[in-house]
């Protein structure tokens, strides 16, 4: 058991280059159930210093993202905090960065460097024409007096900032997830990464180390391509003389077919796809509780507060999670099947509006209608969005079925349009279909034993004939749903395509 000593102050911290990620949303979700279950404060913070991934309208989007899942924040760019600024961009502007960039100069850990980008790129393919495997550049400044080399900023030459990585020794930490072992690297295996680009904006290793100082993070809990990023910014902690947050490194989520990482680019994976589609904020946490922790090995639906009760650090597993949108598919249904008939109506409702089959807003009659036929769905429905098209044929006309499905398995034309003309005959004989489903079932299977024709041949020529289709709600609850004058007119209708 790991023992969660004192104040907690965990943030999500994420570039808006774009819509959410799937991932992304399991980090802030990770990071905030680690808050809510030890009882302390999760921050958001955009990170925004990389101008040329900047997304316009990206932070807004992540930030709807967050809200939708359930996640609140205790202080950030919104809402503000005695923290903020919380958008890096805003604290470049402010100047917040200068003065730590300005410490590490001073004390030698940090220098200018000028080579350049082309240099650079010579440099890295000479190494590699040595052979040398991994190029670790280090700039010939990190030896010069920085006075030397505010002599050269000074003629304008452009330059970046460096961090000056110790050649010897090694650099130790710990992480949560991976165990008490720790991870030790040798610091000759490292390079002089760049803390300040030539643009003067710092990059994410100096900004965000800035802000965790200066916000007071305890524990950063990231994505595990940090990893190897991280002895880096021990280094620079140590540098500043400040206190090193305790590092969670949470495990990747691989690919549903487990090659390689899931991904912004070749995955359909952002989360506002999700809603669009009918995903329920319930059901997408639940799922995304189990990319990466587990409460034991069987236990899957669990409520918000059972998770937050439940959400341990040493439940985070280390060992890689994998996307599975069947699964999540089959959680949502769950949940669905799970809410009241009114409530799932009331959830359906939008995207039977923009399918354009009911009006915005719904009228009496049609808010009715809907909540009829919810029965009719509701164990079905996995995916909010799939309800228009299930239930289209109860809004508008159909088109005409088509004769291949309407025609039955081993049942010529002729004998489909005496049976449809017999079963119109005999359910035009039932006078009042409401709540009367087992009236029209028994004079339909009468019409079967005399036909000698199977209930799963005629039955599904009338369920094709009234919804052009043959996959529908269980029939005869169909029939009624749609109405006596509806049904009879489109079964009027599919005999008279019979020539
Ligand atoms: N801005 C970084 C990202 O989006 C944050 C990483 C971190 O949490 O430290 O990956």
């Amino acid at each position: 058991m790991i023992d969660i000593k004192g104040p907690v102050r965990v943030r999500f911290a994420p570039s808006p280059t774009g819509f959410l990620h799937i991932g992304g949303v399991r980090t802030a979700l990770f990071n905030w159930l680690f808050a809510r279950h030890y009882g302390g404060q999760f921050l958001l913070r955009i990170e925004d210093t990389d101008e040329k991934r900047f997304v316009v309208g990206a932070a807004d989007d992540l930030m709807t993202s967050m809200r939708w899942v359930g996640m609140n924040w205790d202080e950030g760019p919104d809402i503000g905090g005695p923290c903020g600024p919380y958008v890096q961009s805003v604290r470049h502007e402010q100047g917040i960065y200068k003065p730590h960039i300005e410490q590490l100069l001073a004390a030698g850990h940090a220098y200018m460097s000028f080579t350049t980008e082309d240099e650079l790129t010579q440099m890295r393919a000479d190494a590699e024409a040595r052979g040398v495997k991994a190029f670790r550049f280090r700039g010939p400044e990190r030896d010069w007096p920085l006075a030397k080399q505010r002599e050269l900023a000074a003629t304008g030459k452009q330059h970046t900032i460096r961090l000056k990585t110790p050649t010897e020794g090694s650099t130790f930490f710990t992480d949560l997830v991976r165990g008490g072992d720790g991870i030790r690297i040798n610091n000759a295996d490292l390079y002089d990464i760049v803390l300040i680009k030539s643009t003067g904006m710092p990059v994410y290793h100096m900004a965000h180390l800035v802000d965790d100082h200066m916000m007071n993070i305890t524990h950063v809990l990231r994505s595990d391509e940090w990893v190897p990023s991280t002895p880096y910014h021990c280094i620079m902690y140590d540098y500043f003389g400040w206190q090193r947050p305790t590092f969670a490194h949470l495990p990747p989520i691989l690919r549903q077919d487990g090659h390689g990482k899931l991904s912004k680019r070749k995955d359909d994976v952002s989360a506002n796809r999700f809603w669009e589609r009918g995903y329920l904020a319930d059901a997408m946490f639940n799922y995304l509780t189990l990319q990466g922790w587990s409460f034991d090995d069987h236990t899957e639906i669990m409520t918000r507060a059972e998770v937050v009760e439940r959400f341990t650090i040493d439940r985070v597993l280390s060992s890689p999670a994998r996307w599975n949108p069947a699964k999540l598919l089959d959680m949502n249904g769950i949940y669905i099947r799970a809410m009241a008939n009114d409530d799932v109506a009331a959830a359906i409702t939008p995207f039977l509006q923009k399918a354009e089959l009911v009006t915005d807003p719904v009228t009496p009659a049609e808010q009715t209608k809907i909540r009829l036929l919810v029965p009719l769905v509701h164990e079905r429905l996995k995916e909010l969005g799939e309800a228009p098209e299930l239930l289209d044929f109860f809004f508008k006309d159909i088109e005409n079925p088509p004769m291949d499905l309407l025609i039955p398995k081993k049942m010529e034309a002729s004998e489909t349009k005496d049976a449809l003309v017999a079963m119109h005959a005999a359910l035009t004989a039932i006078p009042d279909w409401t709540g009367n489903e087992a009236a029209l079932e028994a004079a339909l299977r009468d019409i079967c034993t005399a036909m000698d024709k199977k209930p799963g041949q005629l039955f599904g020529a009338i369920r094709v004939a009234v919804s052009a289709r043959n996959v529908a709600p269980p029939l005869f609850e169909m029939l009624v749903a749609l109405g006596r004058e509806v049904s009879l007119s489109r079964i009027a209708r599919a005999i008279s395509l019979f020539a």
